[in-house]
């Protein structure tokens, strides 16, 4: 454990709530001590009343707030006194609780309080700091998990048993705190859940979860549970993208919408899923019985899978006002799945959901290997914990108004994605809420977006196998295919048909119709398994309807394109699968159209660039963006019952209509 204090990073003028921000920021930037949203910090200050009266204000961190990036407006200011009364009843639901925090703050758009706002109100300290420490959450997690906290703090720290977070934990904290607090304390221990530490002043508090948190590493460490060996055979199974995609569709199913499965198959996570313990680690249930963890026969891949369930229904059990509010989020769908083939998947609605469970599950396997070593790992109501850090989110989400976008848990492939029409495609796509995969020949297709639900990749469509490694990668990192869009495709300079060499004819004919081919036939089976159906956008031409001379080969390929996606569209219905076209004329803002180009062909029709741009029947320009647009809608409900469709997005052409 580090401590980050440094003074020279504050200005003077610092006030106690930015040195709050500041010491909040250090806990946040360590993962071992801080996971996404999980942890919070607070800080007492004196303020005055719309009536100039002297009263107390709780600034606690917000829902939705993650400690790393937080700033003075993420704290929510709370009314102290109230705080500490509340603190006194018998007895409080857990909405009535967020519902008394929230009406009882200094300021209208604070963000919600956190759940554990009335724990940091009843610890008599200016400054209170809380994290889910995996080095203490290891000790508690252990068969010696009491009496191993008490040998590394003695009493400096009061020791809280389990609860599950919210009222009565705040309760059971305050009383025992009342009794068991002396001038030593310095912290306080939540068995199964986390550490608390507090001081007059940010670096105090700060100081002292780094001192405490270092104390749990220094006793793991000698007790031989720090360092934990690897297994032998830690190497990836060979796992076929297909079944990952049937994997998915289980799970979809099961959750009653898509999801997105991210295989992570590195050396921890192999080494945990082939412990020849992992049944009886994994599946220790929680506290709640309807927080089980399952075994599941999923029939498609022949085998059992350990389907960790990270049931949400308990929870809202429990918090019945959210359960109301949030009645579509009630899944009874697995989070991780544990395999001795796959390694271990992560589940999630969008790409950044199954990142953070696949960080908190990582967390989580060397937290259960420490414990192990520590002489038996123990019962995981740390479950609760992680469904906390999870609601914080869901009540940040809540608040921004949260209807899931129309493909959420939905995956896309687009090839041409680096430039034009296909890169617009890409972002239609992503702005739909679907994870896409671009590829494209261009290599800088590999760095075109740094985000979680984007993957870039360089490939050669005209290449069989290079085609079936980007399926199988989609497979492995979002969990198979929704969506393809037929983009990528070559044209040609003008060349008249008696002049036309055999070997250019082919080479057209390759990428914009061969590749077309075998992609829509390898792409077949993944489309199959999609959750709502596949979907497939081919992106044709005006030449289709109505060709012009000297493109005799990109005519050809294109109309030959048209007609196999009809065929398509004939032969895949009965697989769900839906397949439409569209045709774009005139699409300027691509890299082949620079200005000189356009000059260059205005001149030749005498027009300006301006009215050759616009030369249609609406006197329109038509955009990268129009037609991606289109693409993207072709995808979702509008087009939900209809295949083998036809589209203009032309701006209106007298040939073609
Ligand atoms: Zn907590």
């Amino acid at each position: 454990m580090n401590n980050l204090y440094d003074s020279r990073d504050m200005p003077a003028c610092v006030d106690d709530l930015g040195r709050r921000v500041y010491t909040s920021r250090l806990l946040g930037r360590d993962k071992s001590l801080v996971l996404h949203g999980g942890g919070n910090t607070s800080v007492k200050l004196a303020g005055k009343n719309a009536f100039g009266e002297d009263e107390e204000i709780l600034y606690v961190k917000g829902s939705g707030w993650d400690l790393e990036k937080i700033e003075e407006g993420g704290f929510a200011p709370v009314r102290l006194e109230h705080l500490k009364r509340l603190a006194l009843l018998p007895a409080l639901s857990d909405p009535a609780m967020v519902n008394e925090l929230v009406t009882h703050m200094t300021r209208a758009s604070a963000p919600v309080p956190s759940v554990e706002a009335i724990l940091h109100a009843i610890l008599p300290y200016k400054y209170v700091d809380h994290t889910h420490a995996d080095a203490v959450v290891t000790v508690t997690n252990s068969v010696a998990g009491e009496a191993g906290i008490r040998e590394i703090y003695g009493d400096s720290v009061v020791v809280v048993p389990y609860v599950m977070p919210g009222f009565d934990l705040a309760r059971l904290c305050a009383e025992q705190f009342a009794r068991d607090a002396g001038p030593q304390t310095i912290g306080m221990v939540l068995l199964n859940h986390g550490i608390f530490s507090f001081g007059e002043t940010a670096e105090e508090s700060y100081g002292r979860m780094i001192d405490l948190v270092g104390r749990a590493e220094g006793y793991l460490k000698r007790k031989q549970a720090w360092d934990i060996g690897l297994a032998a055979d830690r190497s990836p199974g060979a796992v076929a993208g297909l079944d990952l995609a049937r994997l998915r569709k289980e799970i979809s199913d099961v959750a009653g919408f898509p999801v997105l499965v991210a295989r992570h198959a590195d050396a921890q996570a192999m080494a945990f899923v082939r412990r020849d313990d992992l049944a009886t680690v994994a599946r220790q249930g929680p506290a709640t019985p309807d927080h089980v963890i399952r075994t599941k026969r999923l029939p498609m891949l022949g085998r059992d899978v350990q389907a960790y369930a990270t049931d949400y229904r308990a929870y809202f059990a429990a918090h019945e006002m959210l359960a109301k509010e949030r009645k579509t989020m009630l899944d009874a769908a697995p989070r991780v799945v544990l395999d001795p083939q796959l390694g271990m998947c992560a589940v999630g609605r969008t790409a950044q959901d199954a990142a953070i469970v696949a960080e908190i599950y990582a967390h989580t396997m060397e937290i259960i290997a420490r414990a192990t070593a520590l002489g038996g790992y123990r019962a995981l109501p740390a479950q609760d914990i992680f469904d906390v850090e999870y609601w914080d989110l869901e009540q940040a989400k809540l608040r921004k108004g949260g209807k899931p976008p129309p493909f959420a848990g939905e995956v896309a492939l687009v090839t041409g994605a680096a430039s034009g029409i296909g890169k617009a495609c890409v972002d239609a796509l992503l702005a739909r809420g679907a994870a896409v995969v671009g590829i494209d020949l261009n290599p800088a297709i590999g760095s075109l977006y740094q985000r979680p639900d984007f993957l870039g990749v360089a490939c050669d469509v005209a290449a069989e196998d290079q085609l079936r490694s980007v399926l199988a990668r989609a497979a492995e990192t979002f969990g198979g295919l929704d969506m393809l869009v037929l983009n990528a495709g070559i044209f040609p300079g003008g060349c008249r048909i008696d002049a036309l060499q055999t070997e250019d004819w082919r080479r057209v004919m390759r990428v914009n119709l061969d590749a077309n081919l075998v992609l829509m036939r390898e792409a077949h089976p993944f489309l199959k398994l999609a959750p709502r159906g596949g979907r497939v956008v081919v992106i044709g031409s005006k030449n289709v309807p109505a060709p012009g001379p000297g493109a005799a080969a990109y005519s050809a390929s294109k109309a030959a394109l048209n007609q196999l996606a009809r065929v398509a569209a004939l032969e895949w219905g009965g697989d769900n699968i839906r397949i439409n076209s569209l045709h774009p004329n005139a699409v300027f803002d691509t890299g082949i159209w620079t200005d000189e180009v356009l000059a260059s062909r205005a001149r030749h029709y005498g027009l300006s660039v301006e009215a050759y741009k616009k030369n249609n029947i609406l006197q329109t320009e038509v955009t990268s963006r129009d037609v991606a647009e289109l693409a993207a809608e072709m995808c979702g409900a509008l087009f939900a019952k209809t295949t083998g469709a036809q589209v203009p997005v032309d701006g209106g052409n007298d040939r073609v209509i």
